[in-house]
């Protein structure tokens, strides 16, 4: 059967190239980067390579780039490594609503010991207002964690206005970029950030592989005490195939991105236009045009995201929901539910992502069955008037 996978802000396929650049560290290459002896300097000069594209296309130093094990990792050590260094400055972290899990659940926790967490609303389209947080910051301000673009429903927050308010007020800023890089400037200087979270897996790279950007003089403590890796700031030997992996990814998402913009933009608006055109009560959620160029999620009404998903994934439709008995959790999504939309109408919310493998031909695939599933369901559906 054929297989449409419309999934790529969940994860995407590793790119050839970057599994090609990994393998020898699995077999030849093995040595330990901290070792002395030929091995380990190979796999030293591997490991420093890809730190310095990884600094270069985030306009860094490379001193200023801590390898992790992911995106979870580089946020939990963002918010967490803040929060303790400065406990005597100050326990108050601001947020939003609308940050993924590895943030607010972060948050949570220090809430838990004892820390202030302010978390910012959004307005209908996902936006955090800059003068939001300029109006939560006070004299106990120890961190603004907002994210780049979210990755339910694509809205890009205005990062660039948000840090000047941190710097202005001596604020540590961080943003979790993992669905933005590669496809919207991630330059630290420009957007004005102190930390900076990227994922390896949603830009082509492998699963289990990120970085933390920590801009020169940022005071934070390390999560995960050992050897002196990576500074004294991340002890543990280096994964090398997934860090050169990683890098490798960073240097493809570098090369031809207008073309992969235009590309992603391109199918992502055919299937905003055909399903909006084809399905009647479906809204567009996110905003309208500061979203991510290969978001597309819709509100589709009457109907249960679950149960569009399986009938797409019986059509070979690999897509996403914020419905409320998806996968691992019974709340509906708190981003949609920070948006001001019911309960009701989250259920019916559905995610298609677009990614470089995605064609005409499967977007026009994705538009001819999805009205038929939701007539379907429809038909059968309690919540149908
Ligand atoms: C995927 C994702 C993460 C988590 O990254 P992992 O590498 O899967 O741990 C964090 N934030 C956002 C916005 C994401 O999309």
């Amino acid at each position: 059967m054929r297989q449409i996978y419309l999934d790529y802000a969940a994860t995407t396929p590793v790119h050839p190239d970057v599994l090609g650049a990994m393998e020898p560290f699995y077999s030849s290459k093995y040595g330990n980067p901290s070792s002395v002896h030929a091995f380990g300097q190979e796999a030293k000069d591997a490991v420093e390579h890809a730190r310095h594209v990884v600094s270069t296309a985030l306009g860094a130093h490379p001193e200023e780039i801590i390898f992790t094990s992911g995106g979870t990792e580089s946020d939990n050590f963002a918010v967490k490594g803040v929060a303790y260094a400065l406990t005597k400055k100050g326990m108050h972290i601001i947020t939003s609503a609308v940050e993924h899990h590895a943030v607010l659940e972060t948050c949570h926790f220090l809430k838990d010991q004892g820390y202030t967490v302010t978390i910012l609303p959004v307005d209908r389209y996902g936006k955090v207002d800059p003068d939001d947080v300029k109006k939560a910051i006070t004299d106990q301000t120890i961190l603004v964690s907002i994210m780049h673009a979210n990755n339910e429903v694509g809205t890009v927050q205005p990062i660039k206005a948000i840090g000047e308010i941190c710097r202005e007020r001596d604020v540590y800023f961080h943003t979790d970029a993992v669905q933005s890089f590669g496809v919207l400037s991630t330059n630290v200087d420009e957007l004005n950030v102190d930390l900076l979270s990227i994922s390896a897996h949603k830009f082509y790279g492998p699963k289990g592989a990120g970085v933390l950007y920590v801009r020169k003089g940022t005071r934070i403590v390390p999560l995960i005490h050992g050897g002196g890796q990576e500074w004294n700031k991340r002890a543990s030997t280096h994964n090398v195939p997934c860090v050169v992996g990683l890098g490798k990814a960073v240097e493809l998402a570098m090369l031809k991105k207008d073309e992969r913009i235009a590309h992603a933009c391109e199918l992502r608006d055919s299937l905003i236009t055909s399903i909006t055109n084809r399905i009647d009560q479906v809204n567009l959620n996110g905003h309208p045009t500061d979203r991510l160029p290969n978001n597309c999620h819709i509100l589709v009404k009457h109907i249960e995201g679950e149960a569009m998903l399986l009938r797409l994934n019986a059509l070979g439709i690999a897509a996403s929901t914020g419905s409320a008995c998806s996968s691992e959790s019974i709340q509906p999504s708190h981003v949609l539910m920070a948006m001001g939309v019911s309960p009701i109408d989250a259920h019916g919310s559905l995610r298609l992502t677009v990614g470089r493998l995605t064609t005409p031909d499967d977007i026009a695939y994705v538009s001819d069955h999805l009205p038929g599933v939701v007539r379907e369901l429809r038909s059968i559906s309690p919540m149908a008037t």
